[in-house]
């Protein structure tokens, strides 16, 4: 299954970690989604303000 990777780009703002519906997104420097958590749904994708979620 295709998932969602975060890249470089997050500062770490925290926005997308209540909208997971997975909880596969973890806090850090940058945020990390794990992968065999993520369903693919976009959800974080879509209130980050960067854009630093990915589909890959
Ligand atoms: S794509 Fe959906 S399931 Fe995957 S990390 Fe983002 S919000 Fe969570
Ligand atoms: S919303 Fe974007 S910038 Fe904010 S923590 Fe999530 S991935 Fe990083």
């Amino acid at each position: 299954m295709m998932t969602y990777k975060i890249s470089e780009e997050c500062f770490a703002c925290g926005a997308c970690l209540p909208e997971c519906p997975t909880e596969a997104i973890a806090e850090g420097p940058i945020y990390v989604i794990h992968p065999a958590k993520c369903i693919d749904c976009g959800a974080c994708a879509a209130v980050c303000p960067v854009d630093a979620p990915k589909p890959e």
